[in-house]
């Protein structure tokens, strides 16, 4: 009896490979051109072949054609900060990240940066969206590093459900004297495309973890305070990318609480401190990433709830003041859907509240394709539409250039080249 999983594969196989031609399209390629009009663009074998002004090139006898006139065509959207496997035997367990795999595809995100979970998880929804067994983005995900204070968490031992907490090549816990040679070594052959610094490290051991993630050729993606190493410990370490606007706040203080105790100590900042000017332009100079997360700030709207309220308000004047600076911003959202069938992805909503702090519907887009590519390890693949790279592609039927809103003015998505339903 044939399994889902065969009869797809035995699908896959024998459909003859049509092209895929795009025409009359007003193309924003993700690199920051100016959008053009009038363009064709040719996908076949689940690459771009081929991009030309209408008319200009022959078109593939045996594809089919779509005419996109009156829609734009950008690359396909990623969501730079999700987590499909924190606990896989119970909030994530297969059929729902499943489920929230298929909104964020069908919502026109066609990559994803997992930031730490169960990687014996990810590796096989990675897998299974690659050889497309199930309808999802591109997964790229982390094995997280962090100092002994953080094993306590529950997510730890859900993450890691079967060792002993802190063991795990993917959920590890490093000193001084750990052997970084061998435990990046460890986190590379889990799959993993970056590691994850989260919580409870020293400068100096910031610093000699992205040395060797440098030499081993897997990129560093932290939490931009790391108690004790502050926001300006991690940029001068030589971090890749800097996650969570809020934490950016702890840059004035003097002496860092330890990890345990950081809730305490939350801060309220105004955006023109000398320091924080100082690590804005030592951002800028080391070209690094800024992922602000606004998204999860945001408290989901409830009533009287002036917390939320107040932290998403500082998230994006640090935003704003950092993007001011010139820090290259990413979007993620640290929540990529609803399990609600159909719900749209968080991250149009990310895109909109980029722009709220000050970013133009250009630079969001950027946030969410090049720059969203670049931070994931995705960069050869995804992020701006050019010849060779991946037909993971968005179609809108308005300008998301005139109101960022409309990224979420969905014509058609496109995955490997093939129309996704
Ligand atoms: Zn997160």
């Amino acid at each position: 009896m044939a399994t889902a999983m065969n009869t797809n594969m035995e699908w896959q196989q024998t459909q003859p490979v049509r092209a895929l031609v795009l025409q009359h399209a007003t193309l924003i390629d993700g690199t920051g051109a100016p959008p053009r009009s009038g363009m064709t663009v040719v996908l076949r074998d689940g690459r771009i072949a081929s991009i030309a002004p209408d008319g200009s090139g022959a078109v593939p006898t045996d594809a089919d054609v779509r005419d996109l006139t009156g829609q734009w065509l950008l690359p396909g959207l990623i969501d730079a900060h999700v987590h499909l496997a924190t606990n896989p035997s119970v909030s994530d367990r297969r059929p729902r990240v499943e489920g929230r795999l298929r909104n964020a595809l069908r919502g026109g995100v066609v990559a994803v940066r997992d930031m730490a979970g169960d990687a014996r998880a990810l590796a096989d929804l990675s897998r299974a969206a690659d050889v497309g067994d199930i309808e999802s983005p591109v997964i790229s995900y982390s094995a997280l590093l962090s100092g002994p204070g953080f094993f306590a968490d529950p997510r730890v031992r859900s993450a890691s459900a079967g060792l002993p907490p802190g063991t795990a090549a993917w959920t590890r816990a490093v000193f001084d004297t750990t052997d970084l040679r061998q435990v990046i070594a460890e986190a590379r052959g889990t799959g993993a495309r970056g590691l994850k610094l989260y919580a409870d490290l020293t400068p100096a051991l910031v610093a000699k973890i992205a040395a060797e993630a440098k030499r081993q050729r897997i990129k560093t993606w932290a939490h931009l305070a790391l108690f004790p190493a502050k926001p300006i410990d991690i940029v001068q370490g030589g971090v890749d990318v800097g996650s969570h606007a809020l934490l950016l706040a702890w840059e004035p203080a003097t002496g860092l609480p330890t990890y345990e105790k950081r809730a305490d100590g939350d801060r309220t900042v105004r955006g023109d401190e000398a320091s924080l000017q100082r690590l804005f332009a030592a951002m800028k100079a080391r070209n690094m990433l800024l992922e602000p997360t606004l998204w999860v700030y945001r408290g989901a709207g409830r009533p009287g709830d002036t917390t939320s309220a107040q932290r998403l308000a500082q998230a994006q004047m640090l935003t704003r003041a950092a993007h001011a600076a010139g820090v290259r911003i990413v979007a993620g959202t640290d929540g990529i859907s609803s399990d609600e069938a159909g719900a749209m992805p968080n991250l149009h909503e990310e895109l909109r509240l980029l722009v709220e702090s000050g970013l133009t519907p250009m630079d969001a887009l950027i946030a969410a394709t090049r720059h969203a590519a670049e931070a994931a390890g995705l960069d050869a693949t995804h992020g701006t539409i050019a010849i060779g790279k991946a037909a993971d592609l968005l179609v809108l039927k308005a300008d998301p250039l005139a109101d960022i809103t409309n990224t979420r003015q969905i014509a058609l998505v496109i995955r490997r080249g093939r129309e996704v339903k």
